[in-house]
């Protein structure tokens, strides 16, 4: 049987390969970064990328942790409601995420009233779509409170421009028993996401290659025929679960989101007794404080004008709203009055902006013997673990659908998005590499 090459070593790609490893098929899987993982990856030194949060919703993202033996790594830090400090006034209170908890005064969050939780219900109504800071006007202290970091952590795009069907999305989905519990990885990204995932491929006998660009593809008669690597590799189907300017690049004409929101997350460099805490932060700098024994990592979602700053101007300004929180909510251990080391990792096309209006909608198989993966590609989430797991997952059943190898098949008439011709190199030129076109 001839190998599925799987291109891209995200979570979309990390569960793509594994689902068709499982189902038998020989799997080669390819990265072109030194390690897997992509937007949500350790680096070097074994710190996050950023951190990433999981609820008891994302049912196929933990699924998928099971299935690499990697669910008991993700534990719920806050169970009795999220710690939050509000910087404006310094209150501090214990927030639940389920509204169903609300009706303990102590849980609610400030401005919730029977009018704004209609307001935010209407919200995941799927025939309106508009930004959500404009639904959201008539219940400030509410929307500022609860929605509006709702909405930066899950759609990291600003409020005054978020869609609110996008956000709708989610919060359909929250009303299940045990949806709103709040998960992240105990150690990390590495060794609780990645690292298992790819010891899962390996046990499968999946073949794994760091280091290997897809510069290509070549298309004969409406068919993949190979991918131009370094070399030239003759492939009867592949699945490509790439990021949407990567795909756009090789398949010209694929409708794909073009406008991104950053993510910056400053690690400090402070270990502690533990146990691992998550914290927001209202009115400041950070929004979320992530605090294990080996460091404090803080998230600034839809950072568009942080991204911009140099280090020196973010870390001494969170580190001081760190300090307040640690105080207010009597976290253990030391913590110095001087910022730590810290580590700025600015990751400027994090996800898109999910703005009001359809987003773009990629055809699953672009070609009989060619699937999409990726959490961009999934209209039904906005772009995060879960969507990824959700497209790799569906990408492979739509190939493990399609005869492969010699077989001849009918092609199906393709869309008007697709500007290729019957045969032809496609995705070279960009990046200058001379490509043939037969
Ligand atoms: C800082 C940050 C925080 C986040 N927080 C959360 C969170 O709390 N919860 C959540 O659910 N989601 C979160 N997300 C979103 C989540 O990380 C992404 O939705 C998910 O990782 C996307 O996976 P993917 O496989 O679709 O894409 P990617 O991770 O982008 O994977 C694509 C892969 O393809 C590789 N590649 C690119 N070009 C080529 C090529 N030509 N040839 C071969 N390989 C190539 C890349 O190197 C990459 O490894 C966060 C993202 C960031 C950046």
């Amino acid at each position: 049987m001839s190998a599925i090459h799987v291109v891209g070593g995200g979570v979309a790609g990390l569960a793509g390969a594994l689902a068709l490893a499982r189902a038998g098929r020989p799997v080669v899987l390819h990265e072109a970064a030194p390690m897997a993982g992509g937007r949500a990856r350790a680096l070097a030194d074994g710190t996050d990328n950023g951190t990433h949060a999981l609820v008891g919703a994302n049912t196929a993202a933990l699924r998928f942790l099971e299935r690499i033996g990697a669910r008991s790594g993700w534990l719920e830090p806050e169970p009795e409601g999220l710690p939050v400090l509000d910087l404006a006034d310094n209150s501090a209170r214990r927030i639940a995420l389920s509204p169903f908890a609300w009706w303990r005064r102590s849980r609610r969050p400030p401005g919730c009233s029977i009018g704004a939780v209609l307001a935010m219900a209407r919200l995941a109504s799927p025939w309106r779509d508009v930004p959500v800071a404009r639904a959201m006007a008539e219940h400030p202290a509410f929307h500022r409170s609860f929605v509006d970091p709702l909405v930066m952590a899950t759609l990291n795009t600003p409020s005054s421009e978020a869609s609110s069907a996008r956000l709708g999305q989610v919060l359909r989905r929250l009303g299940a028993p045990g949806a709103t519990r709040l998960l992240v990885a105990e150690r990390g990204l590495g060794p609780d996401l990645v690292e298992p995932a790819l010891d899962a491929l390996r046990a499968a006998g999946v073949d794994i290659r760091f280091n290997s660009r897809l510069r290509a593809i070549e298309v004969e008669e409406g068919r993949l025929s190979a991918l131009i690597f370094d070399s030239r590799i003759h492939a009867d189907a592949a699945l490509l679960a790439l990021p949407p300017w990567e795909a756009a690049r090789l398949l010209p004409g694929l409708p794909v989101p073009e406008a991104f929101a950053p993510i910056v997350n400053l690690h400090f460099e402070r270990k502690g007794p533990g146990p691992v805490r998550f914290l927001g932060c209202l009115g400041g700098l950070c929004q979320w404080v992530l605090v294990r024994p080996s460091g404090v990592a803080v998230t600034v979602s839809a950072g568009d004008a942080e991204a911009e700053l140099p280090a020196e101007a973010l870390a001494p300004r969170a580190w001081a709203e760190v300090l307040r929180l640690a105080a207010v909510f009597r976290l253990p251990g030391e913590w110095p009055l001087q910022p730590p080391r810290c580590r700025v990792v600015k990751e400027r096309r994090a996800t898109p902006r999910h703005l009001p209006g359809p987003p773009p909608a990629p055809p699953r198989r672009p070609l009989p013997n060619l699937a999409l993966a990726g959490d961009w590609t999934w209209p039904h989430l906005p772009a995060t673990i879960e969507a990824a797991v959700r497209s790799g997952e569906a990408a492979a059943a739509a190939l493990l659908g399609v005869p492969l190898g010699n077989t001849p098949i009918r092609l199906p008439r393709r869309g008007a998005w697709l500007s290729l011709p019957e045969t032809r190199t496609v995705g070279a030129a960009a990046n200058g590499r001379a490509a043939r076109s037969p």
